[in-house]
């Protein structure tokens, strides 16, 4: 079983622990630099992406992540998380971790339709579509030549992008009852 943790410094990461949990995936929560070490996977979760950097920041995890990102950790950025792992966002703060060679914009969809849910097809995941909750999600603006997109919504916009073990998705598979994204990163994790 891949070592997966959940970094617990901000946002719902009890939420992607339960979903770990419901699927028998043991997990760590993860807040300090010496926790990544041994990790297969880590997850950025949904929550605040500017307190999310901040607080990467203040923990000295900055570094440690960018560099075991480049040895092959898998690491799995949703909402908040996706914009953490971005390589340049249209805002100047927060400064991201540039994991993954996407532009991203923050809050994007814009305030009448904040929050709003649909079911994406991703490549990779057998079966009905996948139900996705976008909670004032951020917008992928463009991708880099290497960066697979997954799943995108009706009016193209990509909404699940995978480079090498990177992953993030713009909604957040952890507030539903499928646990389909979760065993699609896991076996990123492992392989
Ligand atoms: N809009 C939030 C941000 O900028 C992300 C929202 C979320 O994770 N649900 O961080």
């Amino acid at each position: 079983m891949p070592k997966i943790g959940v970094l617990a410094i901000q946002g719902d990461f009890r939420e992607h622990g339960l979903m770990l949990d419901s699927i028998g995936q043991n997990w760590d929560e993860i807040r300090l630099p010496d926790q990544l070490n041994d990790l297969d996977g880590l997850i950025i979760p949904g929550g605040e992406s500017t307190t999310i950097v901040q607080l990467i920041d203040t923990y000295n995890l900055r570094i440690p992540i960018q560099r075991l990102a480049s040895n092959g950790l898998a690491i799995w950025g949703t909402c908040a998380g996706m914009i953490v792992v971005a390589k340049t966002l249209s805002d100047k703060k927060p400064v991201p971790l540039g994991l993954m060679d996407i532009a991203v914009s923050r809050n994007a969809f814009g305030r009448q339709i904040d929050s709003f849910e649909t079911t994406v097809s991703v490549t990779g995941i057998k079966g009905e579509p996948i139900h996705a909750v976008f909670i004032r999600a951020p917008q992928i603006l463009n991708t880099g030549p290497n960066v697979d997109i997954l799943s995108t919504l009706e009016n193209g916009t990509p909404v699940t992008v995978r480079e090498n073990k990177i992953l993030a998705t713009s909604f957040h598979p952890e507030l539903t009852e499928d646990t389909r994204m979760h065993e699609l990163f896991i076996s990123i994790a492992g392989s």
